[in-house]
């Protein structure tokens, strides 16, 4: 049974309620909907708060500062409360990762290094490594998967050794909907001085979040996957080391002073902040980690595995499926599959024209690719706002494929 509370989410997304005829949107883990309250709240600020930040002496810039400034004030307590000064604003996730890779990379890293990584990692978590680790003269060591699709410990033990500089890893995975162990994991560099670096791109729409907890260095997420707008993302750091890091770009809001001569960083969080940011959409995200935090998790979670194990229960009977799934209590949902006669992206078109969204592909993990031994699957991502009857069009449209295909 769905809680009522968790049922009455999805009223709050308008582009499910107005769609005629009736969508069903089973690709959150690329994006997530937004909710009629993202939507106003975007709509308002435009309306009666828009000005640039920081910079402005009248009182509409300060009301523009104080808005996108509360902003964050949310996101550390999303994070489960840590400085304000710690959470930098960035385009995304992949742009959180490229500025820890450029510029603590290109400080610390050195020839001989060696970063660790996950064979899972999402191409946003291991391109900006593997440019620093070629510009610095390091080597990247991967963990890889056991049979059942986990991370193999025992090997990730011997791989971090006093070599490991940084050990960067996805807290779920984007293509198996599994919740990495990322605190042993974390433990293990820990021991040997190593910097964490988790990729929360996919834990922060599931998971409630405490980095003291989690007791990484860095935290990356992307609010177009929590329900907030595109464009904004988050990097958190720990203080010590975002203050010994060099910034990452040049230009306005970040400086303290600027002579012909040369010029001297802002404090945090300004230093990683050049340019006028995307306010309204920092201000969207503000209100969408609000509408998140209302939400009981644990419902939410129980009700993503639920739906996803319906789809399981079809796709595990049926001839020539690979299941990349189970249902398990370290998993989100995410159903990813293989068919041995329909192809992700024919499978994607037949849902398309049921109204179903799928995505199929690499999913920008062509490495996780390989190690399954696959060149392309299909993924179901459900989230709070879906429905049963949102699978059953899943089930419909691959039981329409199948009658095509085989
Ligand atoms: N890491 C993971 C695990 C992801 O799923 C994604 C988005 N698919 C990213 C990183 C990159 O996020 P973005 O494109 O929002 O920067």
């Amino acid at each position: 049974m769905v809680s009522a509370s968790i049922a009455s989410i999805r009223e709050q997304f308008p582009i499910i309620t107005q769609s005629k005829p009736a969508l069903a949107y089973l690709d959150s883990a690329a994006s997530s909907q937004k909710p009629k309250c993202v939507i106003d709240r975007i709509k308002s600020y435009y309306e009666s708060e828009n000005a640039n930040v920081h910079r402005g002496i009248y009182k509409l810039s300060e009301t523009a500062t104080a808005a996108f400034e509360a902003s964050r004030k949310t996101v550390a307590e999303f994070l489960g409360g840590v400085k304000e000064q710690e959470v930098i604003f960035t385009k995304g996730t992949t742009d959180s990762v490229n500025l820890v890779a450029s510029s603590w990379c290109g400080k610390n890293l050195k020839e001989g290094d060696e970063i660790v990584l996950t064979v899972a990692e999402h191409h946003s978590n291991m391109v900006p490594w593997q440019i620093a680790a070629e510009k610095a003269g390091a080597t990247i060591k991967y963990i890889p998967l056991t049979s059942d699709y986990r991370l193999d410990l025992d090997v990730a033990a011997s791989l971090i050794s006093g070599k490991t500089k940084l050990v960067a890893m996805g807290h779920v995975s984007n293509v198996l909907g599994i919740i990495h162990p990322v605190k042993s994991v974390i433990a293990l560099a820990k021991k040997v001085g190593a910097v964490t670096f988790i990729d929360g791109a996919q834990g922060a729409p599931h998971l409630t979040l405490d980095m003291k907890d989690l007791d990484c260095d860095f935290y990356a997420f992307s609010g177009h996957k929590v329900m907030a707008p595109t464009g904004t993302g988050v990097l958190y750091g720990r203080e010590n080391l975002l203050n010994d890091m060099p910034p990452y770009q040049g230009g306005g809001d970040m400086i303290e002073t600027v002579s012909l001569k040369g010029s001297t960083w802002n404090t945090l969080p300004s230093k990683f902040e050049a340019g006028t940011p995307n306010i309204a959409g920092f201000v969207g995200l503000g209100e969408a980690l609000r509408f998140v935090m209302a939400i009981d998790k644990e419902a939410a979670l129980e009700h993503d595995r639920r739906l996803g194990a319906r789809a399981i229960e079809v796709l595990s009977e049926a001839k020539g499926v690979r299941l990349f799934s189970k249902v398990a209590d370290d998993w989100v949902g995410v159903v990813t599959f293989y068919h041995e006669q329909i192809h992700p992206h024919d499978l994607a078109s037949i849902c398309d024209s049921e109204q179903v969204c799928i995505r199929a592909g690499h999913h920008c993990a062509q490495p996780l690719m390989e190690a399954l031994g696959v060149s392309a699957t299909s993924r179901m991502s459900p989230y709070v706002y879906n429905n049963d009857d949102d699978v059953d069009a899943f089930i419909k449209a691959f039981r329409k494929a199948e009658k095509l295909f085989c």
